[in-house]
């Protein structure tokens, strides 16, 4: 298993699939439709049946039921595009085996360190293969790892006729990292009753909570007048966005909070005399309180508009995705399945809420309750990522745990 997982993994971070915020396309890049007929490919191969790709790059295959119980139909998924944070192109995978606990020089002409010091978690891989980057690029882990994983318990269990499992469905999706992963998700051709993303980080990691979240873009119209002469004419836009930002509270921002907090953050400003934007991300787990944050900055914008002229302070707030707890929570046992697969397999269910988003939160939100899981990988969206395959293994044998257990409890 683990040289088959090395293989696919290393041939999947190869093609080159960073999504595109700035292309209208679907998928935005065509690199994720060339993985995308890899994959289709590679699933025709192993034996999956109903192996598609349709005209927006979703990957969907099915591996048929093998028990005369009546189990639901689960579903795994796992996103094709990689982050946009940093180049996904040239990825040039390095296997370290046996991995001693010291620090790695992932690029020695650049002197770019992968340290204990610096990323202390690391030494507590000792021992094992890791995957990393050449200190140029990002590993893409996220989410080849869960890709490859998917695809190998696939094969497993194809291979394994012997252990029985319910109707399972797969897809490879794109364009998850810039929040379009779900927009054009069949959930009905998809057919699952309820699915997992193995999306998450490290060894361990279940998640069935994330942020509510939502954008707002707020435009300040200034009147630009010749310095000289400006006194009782000029309206600096400028400063009526820094106004605008010192109505926020300076603790609530993504540097001064954890856990369960939530935040507004900044994410750009830009202006002149004349005009300025600001771009605010919005994020809170509770139900209330981003309600209640939302509120907040609409507030602040009519107590501006009241100061400086309705027309010229203009808010535009669109809620981007919301707490899939929500959803998931009348469903538990499959959170509780997952933790009880991990748990037979002596890996320590690790439950935190996800600081973000991922496919799961706005899928639950279509109909398809979807939890995530570890997919073994560390640092992810920068040159510094890195993947365990071991982890990646354990990971791979957590879903095909899954699959058994949700057969082995049906009627
Ligand atoms: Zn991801």
């Amino acid at each position: 298993m683990k040289n088959e997982i090395m293989e696919r993994f290393i041939k999947y971070v190869q093609v080159d699939t960073q999504s595109d915020e700035a292309s209208s396309t679907v998928p935005t890049t065509p690199g994720q439709l060339e993985l995308g007929n890899i994959l289709v490919e590679e699933l025709k191969a192993i034996g999956m049946e109903d192996v598609t790709m349709d005209a927006n790059g979703y990957v969907m295959a099915t591996l048929p039921s093998n028990t005369t119980k009546k189990v639901a139909t689960i579903g795994f998924l796992a996103h094709i595009d990689t982050a946009t944070d940093m180049t996904g192109k040239n990825v040039s995978p390095q296997i370290h085996e046996n991995f001693d606990g010291e620090a790695i020089v992932l690029n020695k002409d650049l002197g770019i360190i992968l340290s204990p010091e610096a990323f202390p978690e690391l030494s507590t891989y000792k021992g094992q293969t890791l995957i990393t980057t050449d200190g140029t690029t990002l590993l893409g882990a996220d989410d080849k790892a869960g890709m490859a994983e998917i695809m190998v318990a696939m094969n497993y269990l194809l291979q394994h006729p012997e252990i029985k499992h319910g109707p399972i469905r797969v897809a490879f999706t794109p364009d998850e990292e810039i929040g379009r992963g779900p927009h054009h998700f069949d959930v009905e051709a998809f057919g699952a009753e309820f699915a997992y993303t193995m999306d998450g980080g490290p060894l361990g990691e279940l998640e069935y909570e994330s942020f509510n979240a939502a954008a707002a873009r707020i435009t300040f119209k200034g009147n630009s007048v010749h310095p000289g002469t400006a006194k009782d004419k000029m309206i600096n836009a400028n400063k009526i966005a820094m106004e605008f930002h010192s109505h926020l509270p300076a603790d609530e921002v993504p540097e001064k909070t954890d856990g369960y907090e939530g935040f507004y953050h900044l994410v750009s400003l830009n202006g002149d005399v004349e005009l300025a934007k600001s771009h605010y991300i919005i994020r809170d787990f509770d139900h209330d309180g981003f309600i209640a944050r939302k509120l907040r900055v609409s507030e602040i914008t009519k107590a501006l508009q009241a100061k400086y002229g309705d027309e010229n302070i203009v808010l535009e707030m669109t809620d981007q995705y919301y707490n899939m707890k929500e959803k998931i929570e009348p469903v538990k046992e499959i959170v509780d399945m997952a933790y009880k697969a991990m748990k037979n397999l002596n890996i320590e269910p690790d439950i935190r809420p996800i600081r973000g988003g991922t496919d799961g939160s706005q899928l639950s939100f279509k109909g398809m309750p979807t939890p995530n899981i570890f997919s073994g990988g560390e640092n992810y969206h920068g040159k510094f990522e890195y993947v365990s395959v071991e982890n990646m293994v354990k990971a791979t044998q957590v879903i095909i745990e899954i699959a058994r257990l949700f057969e082995q409890e049906a009627e």
